[in-house]
C-alpha cells in the first residue's frame, strides 16, 4: 500500500489492490471519488441499499489521510461543545454531540455485520490539563459537555505518566486499525456488487440534467450522483476558502518498562498531544501525535518529529522509535464539517470535508448523511453540516485570518526566493524554490546529485509550493495540494501535476 508521503505509517502494510475489470461505459447510480474512510464507508452504505456504485481512487485505497491517521474513535471533538453552543445554539450543539455516538455505533455495527478483524476496542479517554490555563479550558469543555448531555467526570488518576492539574475521563470511546477496517468495508462493498477503480484520477465533472460526466484518467465515467470523498474537493470551489490545510505528526514507540497506558489520552496544549496504543505483529506500540501547523508554514518539517519525540521522552520510558509519519487534515472556518451538496452543484454532486482531527467519526457519519440525502433527499444532520452555510458570527474572524494568510502567500512567495547562478549552489539532499534566469523553480537534488527540476507554481490557484523535508514533497501553503519530487500529485485539490522542466543528470550545469 502506498501513502501520500515518503515516510511509512504504522498502518501501511495492510492493504491489497482492489481494482477489477469493470464496464466503465455503463451509467452508475453513484460514483464515489476517493478511497479513504469517507469514500469506502459511503460507497458501502449506498450499495447496501441497492445503488450501483463505483469508487474512483487516484492512487490506492487508503492512500490519503486515512493511511496516515491515528484512528482514535472519540465522540468529543476538536470543536468543543461549548464552542458549538456559542456559534450554533444549544439545540444544534446537542445534535452535534449525538453525531459522535451515532458514528461509533455505525463503526461497531459494520465490524460485527461484516466480521471485520480490525483490532476495534472500546476504551475510555482522558483529557488532562497541564497548567492553570488548560484547567480553565478543561472546565469550559466539561461545562459544554454537561449542557449537551455528554458524560465527562473528574478523576484523580489517569493511566498516563504525565503529571496533571486536573483530568476527566470519558467512557465508551474506542480505537481500531483504520486500514484493516476500510479493507473489510471494501471487501463487503465488492461482495455486494460494487466496483473499485484504483489509479483513476478524477480531473473534473460536467453536471448534466440526467447524470454527471466525470472526466477521469481512465476516460469519461457517468453516474446519476457523484460524491467527492477526496478530503477536499478537486477543482476550485467555495470550500477551498472555508477550509485550511494543516499538517500533523505522529510517531510510534516501544517502551522499556512495558507500562503501556491502554486508553486514549489528550492534553490541552496548543496544538494538543494525543496518545493511544496499537499492537502491531505482537508488539505493543505507543502512538503519540501533535506538532500541527498550517501546511507549508514550517521552515523545517523534519524538526516537528524531533520536538514530538523529545516531548514524549519527557514522560515515557521510550525504547525505540518504530514509525514516524505526518499527514494532512482540514480546518473548517466555523469549526464544523461540511457534509452534503457541493456548493455550486445543481443537485447531483455531494461532498464531505472539514473534519479537523475527527475524520474517523465524520467520515463515517458522512456515509449516513450522504446516503440519506441521495436516497431520500433529507438527513437529520443535513442542515447542521450543510456545505453552503455561511456563519459569519461563528467563524468570521478565523475566516478573515485564514484567507488573509492565503492572500499573503500569493504576494510573499513572489518576493522571497533565493537567486542562484548555478545549480551547483544546491547541496546534495537539499531542496529549494529558486529563481534562475528570471523563472522560478522547485529544485531537489538527490544524494547522488540527480536534480529534479519543476516549475514551482501550483497549478491549482497559482501559489508557490514549499519544501516538506519530512515527507519529501512540495506542499502548497494556500489550499494544501502536494506533489512528489517528480511533480506527481500526492494530495488534491489540484488535478494537475507540477510542471516538470526536464530531468537533469549529475554533471549538468
Ligand atoms: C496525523 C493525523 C492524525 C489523525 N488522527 C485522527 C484520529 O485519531 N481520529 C479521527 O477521527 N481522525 C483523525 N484524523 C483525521 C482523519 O484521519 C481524516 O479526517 C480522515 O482520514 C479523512 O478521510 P477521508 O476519507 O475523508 O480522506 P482521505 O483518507 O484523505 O481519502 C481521500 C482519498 O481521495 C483520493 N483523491 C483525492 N483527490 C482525488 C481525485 N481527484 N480523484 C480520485 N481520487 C482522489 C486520495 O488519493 C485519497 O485516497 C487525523 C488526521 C491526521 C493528519
Amino acid at each position: 500500500m502506498y501513502r501520500d508521503g515518503a515516510r511509512k505509517s504504522i498502518w501501511q502494510e495492510e492493504v491489497r489492490k482492489f481494482s477489477a475489470e469493470t464496464d466503465l461505459s455503463q451509467i452508475f447510480d453513484v460514483a464515489i471519488v476517493g478511497g479513504g474512510i469517507t469514500g469506502v464507508s459511503t460507497a458501502l452504505k449506498l450499495q447496501e441499499s441497492g445503488k450501483k456504485c463505483i469508487i474512483l481512487e487516484a492512487a490506492n485505497i487508503g492512500f490519503g489521510t486515512t493511511g496516515g491517521t491515528t484512528a482514535h474513535l472519540n465522540n468529543f471533538f476538536d470543536t468543543t461543545f461549548n464552542e458549538a453552543i456559542r456559534d450554533f445554539g444549544l439545540e444544534k450543539a446537542r445534535l452535534y454531540a449525538e453525531s459522535g455516538d451515532d458514528a461509533i455505533e455505525m463503526i461497531e455495527d459494520r465490524i460485527h455485520r461484516y466480521n471485520i478483524s480490525c483490532d476495534f476496542t472500546r476504551k475510555s479517554a482522558y483529557l488532562f490539563a497541564l497548567d492553570e490555563k488548560q484547567q480553565e479550558q478543561l472546565k469550559n469543555i466539561v461545562e459544554g459537555a454537561d449542557k449537551v448531555g455528554h458524560e465527562m467526570s473528574y478523576v484523580n488518576e489517569t493511566p498516563f505518566p504525565i503529571p496533571f492539574k486536573e483530568a476527566v475521563v470519558i467512557p465508551g470511546q474506542g480505537h481500531f486499525h483504520p486500514i484493516k477496517y476500510i479493507r473489510g468495508l471494501c471487501e463487503a462493498f465488492i461482495k455486494l456488487g460494487g466496483s473499485v477503480q484504483e489509479n483513476c484520477l478524477c480531473e473534473g465533472h460536467d453536471e448534466q440534467k440526467e447524470y454527471v460526466v466525470l472526466k477521469t484518467s481512465k476516460g469519461e465515467i457517468k453516474a446519476e450522483n457523484v460524491v467527492y470523498a477526496t478530503h477536499i474537493p478537486p477543482g476550485v470551489n467555495l470550500l477551498h476558502f472555508t477550509n485550511a490545510p494543516y499538517r500533523c505528526y505522529a510517531m510510534a514507540f516501544t517502551l522499556k518498562n512495558d507500562r503501556y497506558p491502554w486508553a486514549l489520552g489528550y492534553d490541552l496544549c496548543e496544538p494538543y498531544h494525543y496518545y493511544r496504543i496499537q499492537n502491531i505483529e505482537g508488539e505493543n506500540l505507543l502512538i503519540a501525535g501533535g506538532e500541527d501547523h498550517k501546511t507549508g508554514h514550517a521552515e523545517d518539517t523534519g524538526e516537528c518529529f524531533s520536538k514530538l519525540e523529545n516531548y514524549v521522552r519527557e514522560y515515557f520510558d521510550v525504547e525505540t522509535v518504530y514509525y514516524s509519519w505526518s499527514s494532512q487534515y482540514y480546518e473548517p472556518v466555523d469549526g464544523l464539517p461540511y457534509i452534503g451538496k457541493l456548493p455550486g452543484s445543481k443537485e447531483r454532486i455531494f461532498v464531505a470535508t472539514g473534519f479537523r482531527g475527527n475524520g474517523m467519526i465524520f467520515g463515517t457519519l458522512s456515509s449516513q448523511i450522504l446516503h440519506d440525502l441521495i436516497v431520500t433527499g433529507e438527513s437529520k444532520y443535513g442542515n447542521l453540516f450543510n456545505p453552503s452555510r455561511i456563519k459569519p458570527i461563528a467563524g468570521f474572524s478565523d475566516f478573515v485570518k485564514e484567507n488573509a494568510t492565503v492572500a499573503f502567500d500569493f504576494v510573499k512567495d513572489k518576493i522571497f526566493k533565493d537567486k542562484v547562478e548555478s545549480f551547483s549552489e544546491i547541496g546534495e539532499g537539499e531542496a529549494k524554490v529558486i529563481r534562475y534566469e528570471s523563472e522560478s523553480y522547485a529544485l531537489y537534488k538527490e544524494i547522488d546529485g540527480t536534480l529534479h527540476l519543476l516549475r514551482s507554481t501550483c497549478p491549482h490557484a497559482g501559489c508557490e509550493v514549499r519544501w516538506n523535508s519530512a515527507e519529501l514533497s512540495w506542499d502548497c501553503p494556500c489550499h494544501g495540494s502536494r506533489f512528489n519530487v517528480n511533480g506527481k500529485i500526492l494530495t488534491g485539490p489540484t488535478t494537475r501535476n507540477l510542471q516538470k522542466v526536464f530531468p537533469y543528470q549529475k554533471h549538468d550545469p
